[in-house]
């Protein structure tokens, strides 16, 4: 606790209804017009559209790893659906239709974690190989997985602190390049989860600690070891650009239903947050294409909202949520994150329409809610997508009265599932609450 911000902030709604584990909706009073805030960013669409570029390069080297990906030609990517059912069931006064964006099914990792984490991987894969004179941008980097390429790889470590999505996602595709791959691991990461990573050929370093402290230990141990690479969930430029990729995916897949964003037909955009990384990384995206027609907003488990509590406060990375008296523990694990990116967090000052928050007890329901109406499995992090419709409906619904002039049922609201499939079936049974 820290008396000092709580007298100075506790009496701001948002964070007196956090500090008393309330759900609540916080609206980003300091949201700027998209096209002005984003001229004055670090990053442009420009840096969006390399990334995407990179990911072009090399997607014929990913068909070869990873067989899965070979009916969409190596490009890893996820589908969108639309959920009438669940709409009519549970959400069928706010005005719009519903779409579930799939990184549940994201192939390799199962995660959203595999637009970024994966990306962040081929980018220094891209780097060392280029400069060490194996291949040229033109190449087919397909012959990166010849032997004696893994040779060279082998010479490297590849590093990350995780709670468990961003380890698979690193681990995985780091050891299926031939790297050394170390994944530290925070108490929260789930035992299925580092049994696959092993399996799958990564190390894993397990702390008694949470999610900063395997980070810090990890970026300390990388340190120290000449060709070792720390991919930094907090600070990392290359895996928020890999999550910015998924908006001009998501844009086209979007267009193939006809669905065309613009001020008569706005987009809202619901993704759980961590760190920030990866919401922050999409919502960035989102906003180069579809400027203030994109609504975004965050949404985080009432124990674990580090970005709330660091955008209300303004103090981002200054501040954690035992700051405020909370615990910082749930049963999302993708979530549990006491303290935000400041990186993310200053990014999204002027971009992020708002953040929602929602309750464990409420997260499972949602869970077997989407099953029941649309067969569609979500890890429980996944399901804090889904905030904004239920214990942030009457504030969704208010904010659309006060922002949305047009057809309110033309808005195109798009949850988004950022994990799941990789869940083992044992522990499926089990979150769906089935006996036999
Ligand atoms: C990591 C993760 C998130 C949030 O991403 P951050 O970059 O940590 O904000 C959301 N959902 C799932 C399932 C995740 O694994």
């Amino acid at each position: 606790m820290n008396t000092e911000y709580i007298k100075r902030y506790g009496k701001l709604p948002a964070i007196a209804d956090a500090m008393q584990l309330k759900e609540t909706f916080w609206e980003n009073d300091k949201l700027q017009d998209a096209k002005k805030a984003l001229l004055k960013m670090p990053l442009s669409s420009g840096d969006v559209a390399d990334a995407a570029q990179r990911l072009d390069r090399f997607a014929p080297l990913i068909m070869k790893l990873f067989p899965e990906t070979a009916c969409a030609n190596g490009r890893i990517e996820s589908p969108i659906r639309e959920v009438k059912t669940y709409k009519s069931n549970f959400g069928d006064d706010v005005p719009g239709r519903f779409f579930i964006k799939q990184d549940s099914e994201l192939p390799v990792a199962g995660s959203v974690k595999a637009r970024g984490g994966i990306y962040e991987v081929l980018k220094i894969t891209e780097d060392l190989a280029l400069s060490a004179g194996l291949i040229d941008k033109g190449d087919d980097y397909a012959q990166l997985t010849r032997t004696k390429y893994r040779e060279f790889f082998s010479r490297y470590t590849i590093q990350a602190g995780s709670t468990g999505n961003l380890g698979l996602s690193i681990g995985i595709s780091a050891a299926a390049l031939g790297y050394r791959a170390i994944i530290h691991m925070s108490a929260d990461a789930k035992q299925w989860k580092k049994d696959l990573l092993r399996q799958k050929g990564a190390e894993v370093r397990e702390y008694e600690a949470d999610y900063l402290e395997a980070v810090r230990q990890g970026r300390e141990d990388s340190a120290k070891s000449k060709n070792s690479f720390f991919i930094d969930d907090e600070n990392s430029r290359d895996l928020f650009l890999g999550y910015a990729v998924a908006a001009e995916r998501l844009k086209a897949q979007l267009e193939e239903k006809c669905i065309f964003i613009g001020a008569e037909q706005p987009l809202f955009v619901y993704i759980p947050c961590g760190v920030g990384g990866a919401p922050g990384g999409i919502t960035f995206g989102l906003k180069t294409l579809f400027g203030n027609n994109v609504h975004c907003f965050f949404t985080e488990p009432v124990r674990s909202c580090c970005m709330l509590i660091g955008m209300a406060t303004g103090l981002h990375n200054r501040v954690s949520v035992q700051d405020f008296g909370i615990d910082g523990k749930t049963c999302a694990d993708g979530l549990a994150v006491s303290r935000p990116s400041s990186f993310v967090g200053k990014l999204m000052e002027p971009l992020l329409n708002g953040i929602f928050t929602i309750s464990d007890g409420r997260l499972v329901s949602i869970l077997r809610n989407v099953y029941t109406s649309e067969g569609i499995f979500m890890e429980p992090s996944a399901c804090a997508a889904f905030a904004p419709v239920v214990s942030g409906k009457e504030q969704l619904k208010d904010y659309i009265e006060k922002h949305v002039y047009g057809q309110k049922e033309n808005i195109i609201h798009v949850f988004w599932a950022t994990g799941g499939s990789l869940v083992p079936e044992y522990i499926r049974r089990e979150l769906l609450g089935k006996t036999n």
